[in-house]
């Protein structure tokens, strides 16, 4: 399989190529050549599999020959064994046609540890096979740095750094992070804010000498081997209501669009979903878009759901190119002139066209609550700040007589605050995290200062020599 930039400019890889090099050189995002088919008796033959068996068939055609057949299926069973539920991905039904995704039972209660446990493993395997190392950085206001670092704990061939700001995440975040006993694991807590880690990370990749010296890498959310993972939880969700041979619908929680590309690209591949429903929070970019073509960047403002507070969703990029007919000259001059202006002009039959298949639907906070105690005291069913979006919108927007397949995105012990104000109970963090409060804590503190992080870096990389 070869990948293509959405952009154009950007020479093709494969997916090793893909896997490490995340972003395209010309700012676009890689995107396969064509998508591969799976016949009706292809997706048949897939039901009742175990969850890392159907997933390794799902995934084996993106990974072409970079990785054998035999080492992915290791991979993904590896990948999936440390999850709380035997199933992976289990399904409950909420309601007559409403169906939740769960797909929180990895190490982080988030959605993110299906793709990222596995693109740890296949960053090993493909490191290995090319004699280098790699030095993954990045920052985090709290849940990504934690599932990135689950991701890559005792890997090898990598160091993972991750700048977080002292004293501004929760407790449960920050320990997620730092109480992993990993040795290839190096915690900042730097004094400063988010957005001083940010601007760390991004200096340390402008810093040529610097990111050639030690094969910096980052595995962040537009890398295409994500959302390959993310497939597979789709196809097994369809074929368990019925699919092939009947349609399903999808509602999605979403943030920066790579969940739900997911989904749209399981349809590229041949399961029948009719209709993919998009939930935000206040931050509404995409409901705007898909009710009237309106996608006029705002500030982010805080929410219940933080996980969706976003101003622009990067993975659009990828359904928009589509929908231009995989023009990239057209989809570089649209997202050129989105970042300049702050809106982006879609043409009117692209968006359309989008329209037909994409529904948005937005909760604001006390909505948010509202359907908390609302799913909790009509099915019993208590779902986090960001899955109640998509059940509440999957009720409200699923086509009359078919299931909709709702993407449970993270634990709902992860919002404890939220939990409670709505319905009054503190849900206790599952069985393998209980002891959480007690483990030890390893970060090392710094300054707000490039040199100072640099050093950091350069000493742990250096720390067996
Ligand atoms: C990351 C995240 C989302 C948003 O997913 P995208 O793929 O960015 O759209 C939603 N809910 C939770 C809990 C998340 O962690």
């Amino acid at each position: 399989m070869r990948y293509i930039s959405t952009r154009g400019q950007a020479p093709e890889l494969d997916f090793a190529g893909v896997l490490l090099a995340g972003l395209a050189v010309d700012g676009g995002l890689y995107m396969p050549r064509e998508w591969p088919r799976f016949s009706p008796a292809d997706l048949r033959a897939l039901r009742g599999l175990p969850y890392p068996e159907l997933a390794a068939r799902v995934i084996a055609p993106f990974v072409g020959d970079s990785v054998s057949f035999a080492e992915l299926q290791a991979a993904c069973h590896k990948a999936y064994a440390g999850f709380a539920s035997k199933a992976v991905t289990p399904l409950v039904q909420v309601d007559t046609n409403l169906y939740a995704l769960e797909l929180f039972h990895g190490p982080t209660l988030a959605f993110k540890d299906l793709a990222l446990q596995l693109v740890g493993h296949l960053f090993e395997l493909v490191l290995a096979k090319r004699g280098e190392k790699v030095r993954i950085v990045g920052a985090t206001s709290g849940d990504t740095g934690s599932a990135a670092i689950e991701a890559v704990a005792n890997r090898e061939n990598i160091d993972i750094t991750i700048l977080h700001p002292f004293g501004k995440t929760s407790e449960v975040q920050r320990r997620q992070m730092t109480s992993v006993a990993a040795g290839n694991v190096l915690n900042v807590a730097v004094d400063g804010t988010f957005d001083d880690c940010q601007d760390l990370v991004k200096a340390m990749f402008a810093d040529g000498e610097f990111r050639a010296e030690m094969n910096l890498s980052a595995v962040n959310s537009i890398n295409f081997a994500r959302i390959a993972g993310q497939i597979p939880y789709y196809v097994y969700a369809a074929l368990n209501l019925g699919a092939p041979e009947r349609e399903v619908a999808v509602s999605v929680p979403t943030g920066n669009f790579g969940n739900i590309l997911a989904a749209w690209a399981a349809k590229q591949m041949g399961l029948p979903i009719a209709r993919f429903i998009v939930g935000s929070n206040r931050n509404d970019i995409l409901a705007r878009f898909l009710a009237a073509n309106d996608m006029s960047v705002q500030g982010v403002a805080p929410s219940l759901s933080p996980s969706m507070d976003i101003q622009v969703s990067s993975n659009f990029e990828r359904l928009l190119f589509e929908f231009l007919g995989r023009d990239a000259a057209l989809t570089a001059q649209t997202m050129t002139g989105f970042r300049q202006s702050g809106k982006m002009a879609v043409a009117d039959e692209a968006w359309r066209a989008i329209t037909r298949d994409f529904k948005g639907y937005r909760l604001s906070d006390d909505d948010t609550l509202k359907e908390i105690k609302r799913f909790w005291a009509e099915s019993e069913y208590l779902a986090d700040p960001h899955s109640v979006i998509a059940l509440a919108a999957g009720r409200d927007l699923g086509p009359i007589g078919m299931p909709v397949i709702v993407a449970g995105t993270a634990h709902p012990a992860k919002f404890p605050d939220a939990i409670e104000q709505a319905v009054g109970i503190r849900p206790p963090l599952p069985h393998h995290l209980s002891d959480l409060y007690e483990r030890q804590e390893r970060f090392t503190r710094a300054p707000n200062d490039l040199t100072a992080i640099e050093t950091l870096v350069r000493n742990f990389a250096n720390r067996n020599k």
